[in-house]
């Protein structure tokens, strides 16, 4: 039934999968649940939808394979097709803004977040035969929360003579976190383990672990490429600018040029033994000693009672197909402070104290990018062989771990750095951290050097930092961050009590608790009044008909609640602005100044500024100047797409689900006038309300301080330390007695660490539902 191409065949048989294709089926056919675990570019993602189809599972019902990064998810989807020799119509993708799904679809790959909004709409995904969740080890929220799901919904559809199975894909990390469960699976399932040819790769520490890790891996990069043999090399760094930066100085530093015949040129490198393999580093003295800084803050005399938000009227929204925001690729976007990547700058690209020993090779360097949000034609390239007498080099982030295998690498690079959101589960305010990568990670990326023969591993710190500073592993995302918009989705599955639900590693009981008094403070949640008795248990807390527009929408719940509030006030299209904006990290860098704001307009604060910069950026699209007009402002173009995107989401969603309205994108959408503007200050506050900060007053400020740091100083609720506006913030104008935030985060190292507000609104004080003077 199905003709690949010959090609195809060739490869595929080369897999180490498809040796075990036969046991695999009868494992499926014959059990509900099936572990796959087998190392990165054993054929697991290409070659296991392929085994379903050609059993016939996609004959009636679809075959799902669900992806945590959306890169994955648009590469393997065509590479599948393309081993079928099947169009997009049939093995299709889904992510969110993106897909290519049609009636004719029989596998459909998707981001798991997608897949998790689905179950929302048709909680048995009566669609679907086989539900594949792929990398499962990465342990990314939506994947767990699918697990936990899935085993209860595979009992269900067998109950009903329907049956579903699920298999979990994984590479050869923590499957006991699957099978050790009997929360989870109270049968551990059956365990298939992928041997694949692995061949050895040796691992060099470096003597010394340098801070700049970056000019360390260019460094490393060009020994490797002008003193040893032919092979592909793969650098690990953190982030999309970093990769750019050293794709950038690669390319400088080993030009390929069109117009030379390179294979005259190349002078044979000599074979190498292993002790030149281990390239030597100059020792460096950069440990710094991480004294505690002391706290120099008197305690925060008074903390304000939650508000507790009343809502005359609701907005009645049909509760559809929504997407979940994906926060795939973010760690891209964002960057943990505006001061921590100085090494970045273009003029230090310019500096080049290395260009001696490369003007002594000539043989180019075929240096290609890799990271979530390279465009997928951009992606495909790293598949594809170097032009003659070139070598292979690819800079990446993490995605080149586990999700993508990049063939022929020799050398791995490895930074031993990746990039971690970490909260502050109290405060929450969040950062974006560079940090350790775990132990697995670690070898994981080694790995990827010895696919087609013997490879070297180098990393750029010391076995020291490996054996202390590194995790084993990091722990699971749902661990570690809040899941407001989790305990809402699960209250509106049903799920009530939260704390019981079958994680794969439960998060901290005390994060789903705050997470529900936070909702319980917007309103979204509330204690239902059982026969006057007061209910103490928060597991009864139930989702309220706010609640429920608001998890129609494929936003965090506050974000939801401003656009669910804003219907009654004809402010959608505003709304849908400025919330749009508000959900896509670094939309500007700066503040323009030429753009006057004065009144309300002016104490709209930031979301303000943010509003306008959409609005013109709009009508300078249409004009078919975005990108100049992008530049001049100092806004990201990719965030204004992006903004453009979930702006037309959410107005064709709400046109179609409120009765009634209809909400048009004007191009030329006018800044809000002074009345409006008040009413948006309102809005915001009421998705913001349990995130206020009143100015403190230089009198407050403890005798000996300085009080020139107090100039634009808050106190926040229960925090104790100040909290300040930031530099950027339009607010430095008039710096008003109460403010609300979108986000609090940590800057600056040491002695000059301090806590930051993002995107602040001026409210005033008779709007706070509950206001306790001192
Ligand atoms: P796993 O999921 O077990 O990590 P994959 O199924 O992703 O393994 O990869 C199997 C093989 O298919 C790898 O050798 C990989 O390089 C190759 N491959 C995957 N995508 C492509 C592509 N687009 N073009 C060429 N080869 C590919
Ligand atoms: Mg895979």
């Amino acid at each position: 039934e199905v003709k690949r191409d010959p090609k195809v065949q060739v490869a595929r048989l080369k897999l180490p999968i498809l040796g075990e294709e036969q046991r695999i089926m009868e494992l499926v056919n014959e059990n509900e649940f099936l572990i796959v675990a087998g190392e990165t570019g054993s054929g697991k993602t290409t070659q296991l939808p392929q085994f379903l189809y050609e059993a016939g599972y996609a004959e009636h019902k679809m075959i799902a394979v669900t992806e945590p990064r959306r890169v994955a998810t648009v590469a393997m989807a065509a590479r599948v097709g393309h081993e079928l020799a099947l169009s997009s119509k049939e093995v299709s993708y889904l992510m969110r803004f993106e897909g290519n799904v049609t009636k004719d679809t029989k596998i459909k790959f998707m981001t798991d977040g997608v897949l998790l909004k689905e179950i929302q709409s048709d909680f048995l995904l009566s669609k679907y035969s086989v539900v594949i969740i792929d990398e499962a080890h990465e342990r990314s929220v939506y994947t767990d929360i699918l697990l936990g799901l899935l085993s209860r919904i595979v009992p269900l559809r067998r109950k009903r003579g329907n049956p579903l199975r699920l298999i979990i894909m994984s590479a050869t990390l923590r499957i006991e976190d699957f099978t050790e469960n009997t929360r989870l699976f109270k049968e551990p399932p059956p365990v298939i383990k992928i041997d694949s040819r692995q061949y050895p790769v040796t691992i060099h520490f470096n003597k010394h672990t340098y801070s700049d890790y970056l000019k360390e891996a260019f460094r490393k990069t060009v020994k490797i490429h002008t003193r040893l043999p032919e092979g592909g090399i793969l650098i690990f760094v953190t982030g999309q600018q970093e990769v750019k930066y050293l794709v950038r100085k690669l390319k400088a530093s080993f030009p390929y040029r069109k117009d030379v015949d390179y294979s005259k040129l190349i002078t044979k490198t000599k074979p190498i033994n292993e002790a030149d393999a281990a390239l030597d580093s100059e020792p460096d003295d950069i440990d710094s000693d991480d004294d505690e800084v002391e706290k120099e803050m008197k305690r925060a005399k008074k903390a304000r009672r939650k508000a507790k938000q009343k809502i005359k009227t609701l907005p009645k929204i049909n509760l559809d197909d929504y997407d979940m925001p994906d926060d795939d690729g973010q760690a891209d976007l964002v960057d943990n402070d505006d001061e921590s990547e100085g090494h970045l700058s273009d003029s230090d690209a310019e500096e080049d104290t290395l260009t001696p020993t490369i003007k002594s090779c000539r043989q180019p360097l075929w240096v290609l990018p890799l990271y979530s949000m390279l465009s997928s034609s951009k992606q495909a390239k790293v598949f594809a062989p170097p032009p003659v007498g070139a070598r292979l080099c690819v800079v990446s982030t993490d995605v080149a771990e586990t999700s993508l295998t990049i063939p022929a690498i020799k050398y791995v690079v490895d930074s031993g750095k990746k990039k971690m959101r970490v909260y502050d589960h109290v405060t929450g305010a969040s950062a974006w951290r560079i940090v350790w990568t775990s132990q697995a990670s670690a070898g994981q990326r080694a790995g990827r050097a010895g696919r087609v023969g013997a490879g070297h591993a180098y990393r750029l710190y010391s076995s020291a930092v490996f054996q202390h500073d590194c995790p084993p592993h990091h722990p699971p995302d749902l661990c570690r961050r809040p899941v407001d918009d989790l305990v809402l989705a699960m209250k509106c599955m049903g799920i009530d009590k939260v704390v019981n639900f079958p994680f794969p590693t439960a998060p901290d009981r005390m994060q789903l608790r705050l997470a529900e008094k936070r909702l319980e403070t917007l309103g979204i949640l509330e204690k239902p009044e059982v026969k006057k008795k007061k209910v103490d248990d928060d597991d009864m807390l139930k989702v309220t008909p706010l609640g429920k527009a608001v998890s129609a929408f494929p936003l965090l719940p506050r974000y939801g609640k401003m656009l669910a509030l804003s219907h009654q006030q004809n402010l959608l299209s505003y709304t849908i602005a400025l919330v749009s904006a508000l959900t896509v990290p670094e939309v500007m860098s700066g503040k323009p100044d030429s753009w006057p704001a004065t009144g309300h307009t002016l104490l709209l604060g930031d979301p303000g500024v943010l509003l306008r910069a959409v609005g013109a950026a709009e009508y300078a699209y249409v004009k078919g100047e975005e990108e100049l007009f992008c530049a001049k402002y100092g806004i990201r173009e990719k965030a204004i797409k992006e903004i453009r995107k979930l702006r037309k989401q959410l107005t064709s969603e709400i046109n179609l689900s409120v009765a009634g309205v209809d909400v048009t994108i004007d191009p030329e959408m006018k800044p809000p006038n002074d009345n409006q503007a008040r009413l948006l200050r309102q809005l915001v506050l009421s998705g913001l309300g349990d995130q206020v900060g009143r100015k403190i007053g230089l009198d407050e400020v403890k005798e000996g301080e300085d009080k020139r740091k107090f100039k634009y100083a808050y106190h926040c609720g229960e925090l104790e330390e100040p909290v300040h506006l930031h530099s950027e913030s339009i607010l430095r104008k008039t710096i008003p007695e109460w403010v609300v935030y979108q986000e609090l985060y940590e800057t600056g190292a040491e002695e000059r660490r301090k806590m930051v507000m993002r995107n602040v609104t001026a409210i005033e004080p008779e709007w706070l539902p509950v206001y306790v003077p001192q």
